[in-house]
């Protein structure tokens, strides 16, 4: 049965079906996969790609992997879902205990939902629901940093970086909120109070209208792969505290290990009001993610009136996810997962060094499992994706970068073609 190939309809999908972020009119290729498996994506016509991607952070321990088969197999013929209204299961309170045990010990209330885009939207609600519930409606609004993603949703999309979040065509129909300048310092560089100057301002100008600081910590991640210094954070807890604003962490692409610590607010050791996980929860199974919140937001929101969290996926806290997501973070317990990391990220330190010589190359930076090579000028995607597949990888670029966050089980001979890949097609680009 296996070798039998079902050939998929690429005319259907071509006059069909939108992928993300594409033109109906116009769509760019897409290839069609037959299976994945260990690190490989493999294409119908039989060619094995290396994956670069993690199909977007999520796929960490590579794909088919027999404990997490086995976890959701199992888990289905107990039941795929039931709903949460008034019902409880294993899977979820064992996810949650993980979680909780994962997590810095405040953050200890855990709201299931179905994708990173909601657990944002969630924590906003939580943030402004926290101030209402202390009589201060004035406080209704973000403050973020620029260059920031937090997903498509709309008060997602108002916290993305509004230029390449494109506010301008949804003007009026997203909520305007307060920006301040990106971090400036590299991750390694020391931070001083200059460069928080910008964000103490936004602060000073407008606490009394602002419920919380949304930030992805460490490691900026669509908005434009940036790595900054941790002590940024140290400094933006103190901030919150003192301007009395709660501080709502996105590690939707930094959890689980990627940046070299469990979650990267571990780099600066301080403690978010609320967290956001989601993309490698599963291992890239299911789309699940969580908002974390502290003992003091949850109990506060659920004394005032209501006296509820106002939300309730009909998908919350699906078992399959659950199950499969527990899985995951069982496995990655059951390795030395940080000496993975180390290793991939000398792998790609390594590999992608030479691409700093090309003078369409900016920048190289790698940190934890993820390597940025950044151009001066957009690729031309159609092109460079076509290129890269011939080569035998799947990488996919945006605008002037091109990156790679591999799964954590990649070995050192594979991450070395992966990275001769994209500096081979690099070269292309001068
Ligand atoms: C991907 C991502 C999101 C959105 O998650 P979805 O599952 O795509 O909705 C939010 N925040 C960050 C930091 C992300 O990387």
């Amino acid at each position: 049965m296996a070798s039998q190939s079902h050939s998929i309809d690429l005319d259907f999908d071509h006059c069909h079906i939108w992928h993300p972020y594409t033109s109906v009119i116009n769509p760019l290729p897409v290839y069609p996969v037959a299976r994945a498996y260990d690190v490989f994506i493999e294409l119908e016509d039989g060619r094995k790609l290396i994956d670069g991607m993690s199909s977007w952070w999520a796929a960490i321990h590579g794909y088919n992997h027999p404990a997490l088969n086995e976890a959701m197999v199992s888990q289905m013929h107990r039941m795929s879902h039931v709903m949460f209204g008034g019902l409880t299961h294993e899977p979820a309170v064992t996810l949650a205990k993980q979680l909780i045990g994962l997590t810095p010990q405040p953050l200890q209330k855990v709201f299931f939902s179905d994708s990173g885009s909601v657990s944002v939207e969630v924590a906003i609600k939580m943030a402004i629901q926290y101030w209402a519930a202390l009589g201060v409606t004035s406080k209704n609004r973000l403050l973020t940093v620029r260059s920031g993603y937090h997903g498509d949703t709309f008060a997602a999309m108002s916290v993305c970086d509004p230029v390449t979040g494109m506010h301008s065509m949804f003007k009026g129909a997203i909520t305007e909120q307060f920006f301040a300048e990106a971090p400036a310092r590299r991750f390694h560089e020391p931070c001083t109070e200059e460069d928080l100057s910008d964000i103490r301002i936004m602060l000073e100008r407008h606490h009394l209208e602002i419920a919380g600081v949304i930030i992805e910590p460490v490691v900026q991640g669509a908005g434009g792969m940036r790595f900054y210094a941790p002590h940024y954070l140290v400094r933006l807890r103190e901030l919150c505290d003192s301007f009395g604003v709660l501080l709502i962490f996105d590690e939707i692409a930094t959890g689980f290990g990627r940046t070299g610590r469990m979650f990267a607010l571990e780099h600066a050791g301080i403690v978010p009001d609320i967290l956001c996980v989601g993309k490698a929860l599963t291992g890239g199974y299911m789309t699940l993610a969580a908002t974390l919140a502290s003992e003091r937001v949850a109990e506060t929101i659920c004394s005032g009136n209501p006296g509820l969290f106002m939300h309730g996926p009909t998908f919350m806290a699906n078992p399959l996810a659950c199950a499969v997501a527990s899985a995951s973070i069982h496995l990655l317990g059951s390795y030395d997962w940080q000496a993975s990391v180390l290793r991939l990220e000398a792998g790609l330190r390594k590999g992608l060094e030479p691409c700093r010589e090309s003078r369409c190359v900016a920048d190289v930076r790698v940190l934890g499992a993820i390597g940025v090579v950044e151009l001066y000028r957009p690729v031309d995607m159609g092109v460079v994706q076509k290129q890269l597949v011939d080569k035998g990888v799947w990488v996919r670029p945006f605008s002037r970068l091109v990156y790679l966050m591999p799964p954590f089980i990649m070995l050192d001979e594979e991450l070395g073609k992966l990275t001769a890949a994209v500096c081979d097609v690099v070269k292309t680009m001068e």
